[in-house]
């Protein structure tokens, strides 16, 4: 396959994997302690910034492309290899989860849906509009912006998309997860109360923000879909690294972000580091005075 020699030489062992949350089926565990991602263009080019960036400690290592049955994927470290049977959270940054250009895209096609008319109906009765009833079916675009509302995506610029705890126990159900004590009760499941982690993770946290406002890669990227996965384990470790870029757009040369400036329609913030202000700041709540 040609990408042997990037690959660390440590010996070839059962590999265990996880996964909390994304596209089932996109992903084989590969040799090595890799982990193989569907192949996605713009997630390759992605990782080949990362790993020339300051990001590169925060992010798995990445080996190239592998293929298997045909199909291409991403190869990548698995992060869980360094742990033992831990507990893993998938939080999905930034104040809004499509890009601009996926809104460019619904709006081409101002043609009110029933399916999202219906689909919104059943999680809340009350948010169609009389003139969205009355036609029993709403606009992709309006659909996208309310679905952001329901969690905590737009009024904290996170949410937690699931996590799994080391005795197995899943908890995926966060669509409705919107408050800071939702979020603050979510977290002390994850951790089971354990300070001692809560402060790996700060520590962890905080060393994050401080390179991504450094680093060139993140000024020069509209950054959505993107996760922190969380990761612990019954030794105390603790780990958080940033995963999934299929969505991460690079901006046009003249443009820069700062990740903490509110979204208006053209500026192509994402709120990321703003999430991420407000993530350290829920955890740093959950540590006793
Ligand atoms: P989405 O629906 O968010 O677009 P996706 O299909 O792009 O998801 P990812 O978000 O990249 O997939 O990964 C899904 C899950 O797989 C993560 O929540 C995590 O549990 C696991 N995972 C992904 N990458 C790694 C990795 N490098 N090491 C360990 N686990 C991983
Ligand atoms: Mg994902
Ligand atoms: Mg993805």
């Amino acid at each position: 396959c040609g990408t042997t020699s990037l690959l660390p030489m440590t010996p070839k062992k059962p590999q265990q994997w996880l996964q909390v949350v994304g596209h089932a089926g996109s992903f084989h565990v590969g040799d090595y302690g890799t982990l193989l991602k569907r192949f996605c263009e713009g997630e390759q080019q992605c990782y080949l910034r990362l790993m020339e960036d300051t990001l590169k400690p925060f992010v798995p290592a990445y080996h190239g492309v592998v293929q298997r049955d045909e199909q291409d994927y991403n190869m990548m470290d698995n992060l869980l290899t360094h742990f033992n049977t831990p507990a893993v959270m998938d939080c999905k940054m930034g104040s809004r989860t499509y890009l601009e250009r996926e809104l460019l895209l619904a709006k081409e096609r101002p043609q009110p849906g029933n399916d999202m008319y219906e689909k919104m109906v059943a999680v809340d009765p009350e948010a169609p509009t009389v003139q969205e009833r009355t036609q029993q079916a709403v606009l992709k675009t309006r659909y996208m912006q309310w679905r952001e509302t329901l969690s905590s995506t737009t009024s904290l610029g996170f949410r937690i998309e699931g996590f799994r705890k080391s005795n197995e126990e899943c908890h995926t159900n966060f669509k409705r997860t919107k408050s800071r004590d939702q979020v603050m009760a979510a977290f002390n499941n994850f951790v089971e109360s354990n300070t001692h982690i809560v402060w790996g993770y700060l520590r962890r946290l905080k060393e994050l923000r401080q390179v991504l406002e450094e680093s060139v890669f993140f000024r020069t990227h509209e950054v959505v879909g993107s996760s922190l996965l969380f990761l612990h384990d019954w030794k105390g470790r603790t780990g958080v690294w940033m995963i999934d870029f299929g969505k991460t757009a690079a901006l046009p040369a003249h443009l820069s972000l700062d990740h903490r400036t509110p979204w208006v329609e053209g500026n192509r913030e994402d709120g990321y580091l703003w999430g991420l202000d407000n993530l350290i700041d829920i955890l740093s709540n959950m540590l006793p005075l």
